[in-house]
């Protein structure tokens, strides 16, 4: 078990001589505790290191009120940084799918949970919002994934595009658009292949896939509990492909939850849902306190 930040740095305020006002070897002392409890939620050593100059700077000096022990004090300091740097202007559950039909995009590595949330983002979308919802699999070397896309539809009672045997990809995304024009669908989501690891292959087909529908939504599908790994997948989809947000499966685990902040700090792109189990309604819109409390343990 992680030993959690508040009885940490309690520990270490114990020690000091309760002031009026946090002094600057106060909180230095107090940033080592912030540091390892960052780096061990997997947070990234350069975003660890850009955050605890933020908060030094907000703590030194910063008053402790009778109320409130210095170590509480840091505690909600760190705390209201972490939200400040999760949150983003937007309203991470609202994906941008005005003008009927819209295309999102579903991309990311294989069993980061893809298939599973393209079946639970159109779930949601036909329930809280009551669109009409088309989806389609392009993973035309994966007919399982395929044929799992459509049990999901079935499962959910959203539409899935039948599956052509010998399609490629882009006449596959061809299709679905007429589909869902014809059909009078409000959205269409797009599961598009996964590889094991990010290849030239599969960027230059998510790519031509991209070029072809010119997505609404670019969702980035990956699994939270791969920390840094996560972080650099998202720069690299962005890179090439260019994401308009994340979602972050498996949050349901153990981990503590930093590849948010990382992900955040450096993608600078807004994680908009969290996956918190195999279950179909086992989504949840980002919430950047959530997250914070994870951290903080
Ligand atoms: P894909 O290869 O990226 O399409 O991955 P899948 O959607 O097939 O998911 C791979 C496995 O992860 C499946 O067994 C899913 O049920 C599971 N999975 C997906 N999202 C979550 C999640 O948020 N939490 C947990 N615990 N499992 C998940």
């Amino acid at each position: 078990m992680f030993e959690n930040l508040s009885e940490r740095l309690g520990g270490v305020f114990d020690r000091l001589t309760k002031q009026g006002a946090l002094s600057e070897d106060d909180v230095r002392t107090a940033m080592r505790e912030v540091r390892v409890a960052l780096l061990e939620a997997d947070v990234s050593l350069p975003v660890a290191r850009q955050f605890i100059k933020a908060v030094e700077k907000k703590a030194t000096g910063a008053a402790v009120t009778k109320s409130v022990t210095p170590g509480q004090q840091v505690i909600k300091i760190v705390h209201d940084e972490l939200i400040a740097v999760l949150t983003g202007d937007e309203d991470p559950g609202r994906l941008k799918i005005d003008n009927p039909p819209a295309p999102v995009l579903m991309v990311g590595l294989q069993g980061g949970g893809k298939t599973t949330t393209t079946a639970k983002i159109a779930k949601r979308l036909k329930e809280r919002e009551g669109k009409k919802v088309l989806m389609a699999s392009l993973d035309v070397n994966r007919p399982a994934a395929m044929e799992q896309l459509a049990i999901l539809g079935t499962q959910i009672g959203v539409d899935t595009l039948p599956i052509v045997k010998g399609e490629d990809p882009v006449a596959i995304a061809r299709r679905a658009k007429t589909q869902a024009s014809l059909g009078g669908y409000d959205v269409y989501l797009l599961d598009t292949a996964g590889r094991l690891s990010i290849d030239e292959e599969l960027m230059a087909q998510v790519e031509a896939v991209r070029d072809v529908v010119t997505p609404r939504e670019t969702l980035l599908v990956v699994d939270g509990l791969t920390g840094q790994d996560a972080v650099h997948t998202a720069e690299n989809f962005d890179a090439r492909i260019g994401i308009s947000g994340v979602v972050l499966t498996r949050m349901d685990g153990d981990g503590r939850g930093g590849a948010a902040l990382s992900m955040r700090a450096i993608t600078g792109k807004p994680i908009r849902f969290v996956g918190l189990g195999e279950k179909m309604d086992a989504l949840e819109t980002f919430e950047p306190s959530r997250i914070a409390g994870r951290i903080l343990g």
